[in-house]
């Protein structure tokens, strides 16, 4: 008989956890909730700041707190990891989907608008930030997920490309409704008269690039962004320029935007910049169409509304004074209450201060503000979502928020468009878009790893490209102990083709393969005429050399970014993501894709490396040394073939 479930409850796995992080709690104070909850919800991965050890404990530590039948109970998080422990999700008002398509971050996430309309599409939110306290409390409380602050501690200046990609988890789509008040009209005037800047190089402007920074880095699938209107015409429309150029130009990515009236979804009209950018250009994204109506506030507003909302006389007459001399001067706002048959004007953050955008009739009495609940509704968040505790907060929290059904069909469009762009690219993207955690975990691993167990073979470090090139060719099928002292007597003996070519000598045959040293003397024939290439095509053309020796020469030796592909590596990848290894697989454009999309944009030379000596020292073909890798709590081959044989 089975035994009885036991879930924990996701406060008390919280706390528990938070309690079993002492290092970290010294390390990052501030962190220690948005590492572990980030971890909870995503425990195939180690998240910011933590190491392999803290995540180890914590697993012990829920372990060691539930106790379970191996049933598929209700509530319980799918981290597509077998190490999936049972925490319940019922206390969280929006927790993840049980069963996620796809990924994304969210980015000045605020309270979490980005984030409930992608969860509703299958989303599962890996990596969250904001910087404001309040907005974080109220974020936790709706989804379980405490954001990190602030993004510099990810993109600062002495942050490393490198870290960053350790740092952040891969997702498939970075959303961001990046901070617009340097943008935005109603913030405008204020600053130019502070002598605050504006645009990008305003002091919340430069976000924009904080976000391009993680995009560089990370290479998500899609850029999902919004922003002010207003973008468009500030500093003679060089503010928007420089956001297309960057995605465009530099990152690298098809560029697509519209300005789009929420009121068709929400009865607010709300009109911003939508941004989405796609990594694989092919002209598939369409803006949705929005329906040709406007929403009436009536239907968002409330019967009941306890009378704190009603303005003060005080403040009536002030709105009212105020309307008059702007009225005689011809500028400024002139109070006046809601037609509450059309939409709402834009609700800002400061509307709760005097309600002035909107203000509803009441009979008999002056008018009253919108409630938080209603502006909630205006922004499309369902009656559910949990508010902040003050008024105050609650206004400034939705004013800045995103409309959500907005940014659901929005999402819906990129869904689809990368559906079919796995579609056509097939199954090599589907495994990636399906793996991409497991992607990120190996590379981040393996690179680790290969960092700390560097070997310095001389041609490692060889000036002379040719020299280079010699080398990768005697290393293939070969052990780098017995192409030591042949390549040391060849570095010394020649320094060009043309000395080989002159005074040949059977380098191969000491290697075992003698058949290759024609290939190799018709080989520096060619580069004495042709010169020694630096594009894949060419190199190609070489006798004896193939896609393995080209990647690597370009990778390791020429600063070109390559994956690799060889016997060797293509084992540990079939090993970790369990897939079958024959001779034809390594021929698949897939296999291709995959070695191209693990391969890291910046430090590629190192990660070549890395997976050079891993697959010869620790995921060797018949003796791996499982105990001793780092891979090992996600390795499929370890759960699937050994631990089932032990
Ligand atoms: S766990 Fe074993 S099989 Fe898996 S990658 Fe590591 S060494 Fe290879």
């Amino acid at each position: 008989m089975s035994m009885p479930k036991v879930l924990l409850d996701y406060s008390a796995a919280v706390a528990l956890l938070e309690e079993a992080a002492m290092d970290l709690r010294e390390l990052r104070p501030n962190e220690v909730l948005a590492a572990v909850t980030h971890w909870l919800q995503a425990q195939g991965q180690t998240p910011p700041y933590c190491d392999d050890g803290l995540v180890e404990r914590w697993r012990i530590a829920l372990q060691s707190n539930t106790a379970h039948d191996g049933g598929q109970g209700q509530g319980r998080y799918s981290t597509g990891s077998p190490l999936e422990l049972n925490v319940s999700t019922a206390s969280i008002p929006f927790p993840p989907p049980p069963k996620d398509e796809f990924t994304f971050s969210d980015l000045f996430a605020g309270i979490g608008g980005f984030r409930l309309a992608l969860q509703g599409l299958g989303g599962r939110c890996v990596f969250a930030c904001e910087w404001n306290k309040s907005a974080k409390v109220t974020y936790f409380r709706n989804f379980g997920i405490v954001p990190y602050g602030d993004i510099k501690q990810f993109t600062g200046q002495e942050i490393s490309d490198d870290e960053i990609d350790n740092l952040i988890p891969y997702h498939d789509i970075l959303t961001a409704g990046f901070p617009c008040q340097p943008f935005s009209l109603a913030g405008m005037p204020a600053r130019n008269h502070f002598g605050i800047e504006t645009g990008l190089n305003g002091s919340q402007g430069d976000a924009f690039f904080d976000l391009m920074r993680i995009a560089t880095v990370k290479k998500p699938r899609a850029l999902f962004l919004e922003n002010v209107r207003n973008i468009f015409s500030i500093d003679h429309g060089n503010t928007f320029s420089t956001i297309r150029h960057s995605i465009e130009e530099e990152l690298g990515y098809e560029f697509h935007y519209a300005i789009i009236d929420s009121s068709a979804m929400v009865p607010q009209r709300r009109k911003r910049l939508y941004i989405v950018a796609l990594r694989e250009a092919s002209n598939q994204f369409e803006f949705p169409e929005f329906a040709n109506r406007q929403l009436p506030l009536r239907s968002i507003l409330q019967d009941e509304v306890p009378e704190k909302y009603t303005i003060s006389d005080k403040l009536w007459a002030s709105h009212i004074m105020r309307s008059e001399r702007n009225r005689a001067r011809g500028t400024g706002f002139t109070v006046k209450v809601a037609k509450v048959e059309e939409p709402s004007p834009t609700i800002v953050a400061r509307y709760g201060k005097d309600g002035k955008e909107c203000l509803i009739a009441q009979e008999g009495r002056n008018p009253r503000k919108l409630t938080p609940l209603e502006c909630a509704r205006l922004q499309g968040f369902p009656d559910s979502f949990v508010r902040a505790d003050s008024d105050t907060a609650s206004y400034r929290q939705f004013g800045n928020s995103v409309p959500v059904p907005v940014i659901e069909r929005i999402g819906q469009n990129i869904i689809k468009t990368l559906r079919k762009q796995t579609a056509v690219k097939g199954i090599a993207e589907m495994a990636l878009s399906t793996g991409r955690e497991d992607i990120d975990y190996l590379r981040a691993r393996v690179l680790r790893w290969g960092r700390q167990n560097f070997n310095h073979f001389p041609w490692r470090s060889v000036k002379n490209p040719w020299h280079a090139l010699a080398a990768e060719i005697m290393l293939q099928r070969t052990k780098a102990d017995q192409v030591l002292p042949v390549f040391m007597g060849f570095a010394a003996k020649y320094r060009e083709p043309a000395d080989f070519v002159a005074r040949p000598t059977p380098l191969f045959s000491r290697l075992g393969l003698p058949i290759r040293d024609d290939q190799f003397l018709a080989l520096n024939r060619t580069i004495t005429i042709v010169g020694l290439p630096n594009e894949k095509a060419k190199l190609l053309e070489l006798p004896g050399v193939g896609d393995y020796v080209a990647s690597a020469f370009l990778s390791l030796h020429l600063e070109k970014r390559a994956g690799l592909i060889d016997a060797n590596t293509v084992r540990v990848y079939g090993r970790f993501f369990g897939f079958e290894t024959d001779p034809e697989t390594r021929r698949k454009r897939w296999l291709v894709d995959l070695a191209e999309e693990i391969t890291p944009i910046r430090v590629f030379r190192d990660y070549n490396y890395a997976i050079i000596d891993f697959s010869r020292e620790i995921c060797t073909p018949r003796k791996p040394q499982h105990e001793m890798c780092p891979l090992r709590r996600k390795c499929r081959y370890l759960q699937n073939v050994v631990d089932k044989r032990r």
